[in-house]
């Protein structure tokens, strides 16, 4: 017997009382009504009004857009943000544990942190793909939460299906699986099978196929059980109005942004195709996101002279499994030829 969900949330998240805003508290039809609720300035700059804390407009658009209920979505200040409230819904501080499977994107250490929480690590495998027995070796009682990235920072990868599945049949937990790049790869993701697996939570973000990096808006898609225990711990207003407005415009505009990332795609395999032209190139890794993992001879030193010839890249040679790699974002093809021309010039 898997635990239900309601055990897993800490018991002082279930106790607490959630804040209520002024605009929750009034919930009929706005039209025509004077509002001296919410101790605002009356005098209009169109952002006089604190923004709508559960951004019903832009949440009922991008449920659609994703084929999901809107109940099943909530929305944090990045994912970033989105992570934050998923460790502080499950995890006690100085109790209970995550598993993280390097090399991985950072925050998920820094919100363990953050938080106070332990955290196991488990390797990728050679393959960056999950040791999955290893995984679940390591679960105990104490466990609450495995965070899956997939397509995984840096490694480009997506992770098997079935590891993935086998890991959320087996797993007595939340399972978080990072879907950051999900726009650039050709699997179909994971937020269709949330009502499959009670413990699934996928998250997503306007970010990297969006061009939206700068507004910071990040989706959470889960049962409305698991939404509903985040809504107690949300800040009121944490997706502010210029936010909410830029991104329902970039939903209105899905053409653009399907067509910006066809271009990436392709950009992506003329650029792999030029790396491996290279001498100082070792492997390309195969990529399913905006970026490619690519060893080279000496990773250092190629990081500070690309950095002299104006280029920047990241350094991963640090990561488990990515000794000598570098990271490269896919550019316009004007920057990534700015890039193979500097690579060119190295000795
Ligand atoms: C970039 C990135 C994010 C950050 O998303 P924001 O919505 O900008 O906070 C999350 N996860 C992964 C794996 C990323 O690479």
């Amino acid at each position: 017997m898997k635990r239900p969900i309601s055990k897993l949330i800490r018991p002082s998240v279930l106790r607490l009382k959630p804040y209520s805003s002024a605009r929750d508290e009034f919930k009929g039809n706005s039209d025509g009504m004077v509002f001296l609720d919410a101790n605002e300035n009356p005098f209009g700059s169109g952002l006089n009004r604190y923004p709508d804390p559960k951004q019903n407009k832009l949440r009922t658009e991008l449920a659609a857009l994703k084929g999901v209920q809107v109940d099943k979505l909530l929305l944090g200040n990045g994912s970033d943000e989105v992570l934050d409230l998923i460790v502080r819904v499950f995890c006690e501080p100085k109790e209970d544990n995550m598993i993280l499977l390097p090399p991985t994107y950072g925050m998920y250490e820094v919100v363990a942190g953050v938080n106070n929480i332990d955290v196991i690590k488990v390797n990728l495998k050679s393959d960056f793909q999950p040791n999955v027995d290893a995984i679940l070796e390591e679960v105990n009682d104490f466990t609450k939460i495995i965070f899956l990235c997939s397509p995984n920072n840096p490694s480009a990868n997506t992770m098997l299906n079935s590891s993935v599945e086998e890991i959320l049949n087996n797993f007595d937990g939340i399972v978080v699986i990072d879907e950051a790049y999900a726009d650039f790869s050709t699997g179909p993701g994971w937020v269709d099978q949330l009502d499959n697996f009670p413990n699934l939570i996928v998250t997503q973000t306007l970010s990297k196929a969006y061009g939206l990096a700068g507004i910071r808006l990040g989706m959470c898609f889960a049962s409305e059980e698991i939404i509903n225990a985040l809504n107690r711990i949300k800040p009121p207003y944490n997706i502010n109005q210029l936010t909410q407005d830029e991104a329902l415009k970039a939903v209105g505009q899905q053409n653009d942004v399907l067509g910006q990332i066809k271009e990436i795609l392709k950009q992506r395999d003329e650029l792999t195709e030029a790396l491996n032209d290279l001498s100082i190139v070792k492997h390309v890794w195969p990529s399913e996101a905006n970026f490619l993992l690519v060893e080279v001879d000496k990773a250092n030193q190629r990081y500070n002279e690309l950095i002299e010839l104006g280029i920047v890249v990241r350094n991963r040679s640090s990561l488990p499994g990515c000794n000598n790699c570098l990271r490269f974002t896919v550019g316009t093809e004007e920057e990534n030829q700015k890039l193979i021309q500097a690579l060119n010039q190295l000795k």
